[in-house]
Parts: C-alpha cells; sequence; structure tokens
C-alpha cells in the first residue's frame, strides 16, 4: 500500500475533512537516524500532521513544521510540499534519558515552540509560532489555527510501528449553518470516538464508515505521499559559497576536502579545492543559476 492522503466531505454541509496515511514515508524518515521510540512517534505524527496541513493551502512551495526547545528533545521538523514529497528530522539532545519518554510535549522540547512556516516558490514566506501548552502535538496544531483567526479546525493523530495517520476536520468559508446547525459540533463529537488503531489501519472506506454512518459522505480521489529530500549538490554550493572564500580555504587547507551530509537524506557531497575555485568564480556547472 503506498502513502495517501484522501478529501472527503459532507453532502450540503461546509465541513470538509482530509485522511492520512503513512508507511514507507515514515519507514524511510526512521531508518536515516537511530531515534528513541518516543521520538519516533512524534516524527510519525509530525509528519502527518504536515501533509495534512499543507492539504488545505493551495500553493505551490513547501510547508515546514518545526519544533525548538532546550530540552531533551532540541529540534523536529517536517517538510512538505506541493507535491506531497515528505522529509523529516528530529535533533535529541546530550540531557536525553529514559525519563524523557514520559515528559509531557512541554517539557520533552523545554518550553519550546510549535512553528508553521509556509514558504511559497512565489510569494513571502509566512510564518506562525505558537507555544507547546497543549499535552498533544494536535492539540498544539489546533491552537495554532485558533490563534491565527483560520477556519474552524480539528485535528486528530496516531503513530505506530513505523506508520502514522492523521484526521483533519475543518469548516469551510462562507460557513452557512442552514438547517443544520448542529453540524459541527456533532461530526467533531464523531471523530472524537476515533481509536489510534482504526486510524492507522483501517480502510479510509471503513473508517469514515464507522465514524459517520449517520452522514452523507463523499470521497475524493486520493494523492500519493512519498519520502523525498530536495537537496542537491547545486543547493550546497550555494550554501558553502555563502560561507565565504576564506572559510573555505580554512577547511580545505586543514582537511583537503570539504564533505557536506544532508541531515535529511545522509546524502553526501564532496568538494575538493577545484571544486571550490570554481564554485567561487560562479562557473561550475549549473551553480551559477540562484533559482
Ligand atoms: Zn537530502
Amino acid at each position: 500500500m503506498t502513502d495517501f492522503i484522501q478529501r472527503f466531505h459532507f453532502s450540503d454541509s461546509p465541513v470538509r475533512g482530509e485522511v492520512v496515511q503513512l508507511a514507507e514515508t515514515v519507514t524511510a524518515v526512521l531508518n536515516r537516524h537511530v531515534y528513541p521510540e518516543r521520538v519516533q512517534s512524534l516524527l510519525g505524527e509530525a509528519a502527518a500532521a504536515a501533509v495534512l496541513l499543507a492539504s488545505t493551502l493551495k500553493f505551490e512551495g513547501s510547508l515546514i513544521l518545526q519544533v525548538r526547545g532546550g530540552g531533551p528533545l532540541e529540534t523536529l521538523m517536517v517538510e512538505c510540499n506541493h507535491r506531497l514529497e515528505v522529509r523529516a528530522i528530529a535533533q535529541v539532545g546530550e540531557s536525553w534519558s529514559e525519563q524523557a519518554e514520559y515528559l509531557s510535549l512541554s517539557a520533552l522540547f523545554g518550553n519550546g515552540q510549535l512553528a508553521i512556516t509556509i514558504d511559497p516558490e512565489k510569494g513571502e514566506r509566512y510564518q506562525g509560532i505558537v507555544p507547546l501548552d497543549a499535552p498533544t502535538l494536535a492539540g498544539c496544531l489546533e491552537h495554532y489555527f485558533d490563534q491565527s483567526e483560520q477556519l474552524p479546525t480539528r485535528i486528530w493523530l496516531a503513530a505506530g510501528d513505523d506508520a502514522a495517520a492523521g484526521m483533519l476536520l475543518q469548516v469551510l468559508p462562507g460557513h452557512d449553518e442552514g438547517d443544520d446547525a448542529d453540524i459541527w459540533p456533532r461530526l467533531q463529537q464523531l471523530t472524537d470516538t476515533v481509536k489510534p488503531d482504526e486510524l492507522l489501519d483501517l480502510p479510509v472506506n471503513e473508517l469514515l464508515y464507522r465514524l459517520y454512518n449517520e452522514e452523507q459522505v463523499e470521497l475524493h480521489e486520493a494523492n500519493d505521499v512519498c519520502f523525498r529530500c530536495n537537496c542537491s549538490r547545486e543547493r550546497t554550493e550555494r550554501v558553502l559559497v555563502s560561507l565565504g572564500e576564506a572559510e573555505l580555504n580554512d577547511i580545505l587547507a586543514e582537511q583537503g576536502v570539504i564533505d557536506i551530509t544532508c541531515q535529511f537524506c545522509n546524502q553526501q557531497y564532496s568538494f575538493d579545492a577545484i571544486d571550490v575555485a570554481q564554485m567561487m568564480r560562479g562557473g561550475a556547472g549549473s551553480s551559477g543559476r540562484l533559482h
């Protein structure tokens, strides 16, 4: 089964939903680094959340979900672009211990903050920041929607072994309650009964039937989600050039070669003195191109 996100809506009502189920994507993220169990679950949940959030936007670019703090888990970052390509990474601090597995979300990140960045290919970056003041990642993301005065939105997330899943419900703009004023609270209540195993394992049809068998649900086509890192030799060159020639020559003098490993996918990029000289002249391959 490939990873996917699938939209649905409730007939004649202003509420839509999304279901995401990830297995290969989560496996690809977790295979590249060794993480404690708690971090594995959080990475999975965050990956599912990033796909759900990206699906609510009409844009070309990336959505980046990032938590930073001073706790045992220092950073967690997931990026999902409009092609539904996902990459993710976490950094565990030296203060990590077995106990960290049981800390609250806020203690785990040491009173960290959750930043949601929308980075369109054209246009300006937008960033929203919320404190980690809910017990779950889903709860913190709901605060983000409340705080940024976006459409009323609820999120449910679950993580299993090398898998993650999630659901999102959102009231569409132009909400007209009509003769069904109760629909938004009712759908939230129904969805609150979802169990992690159901989110992770049930085929979407079955999941939606189990939750909403009294409602009229229309399911849209599924879209594939995959793990992909957008690092490249060209992008790495740009970062190196920004460090300046003197800095690069220092590293070359010390190490003979500049080795850069992408943290997201472990791809290695190697640059020797000739590469660096060409880079600084802006002449090597495609490296002179800025976009
Ligand atoms: Zn990479």
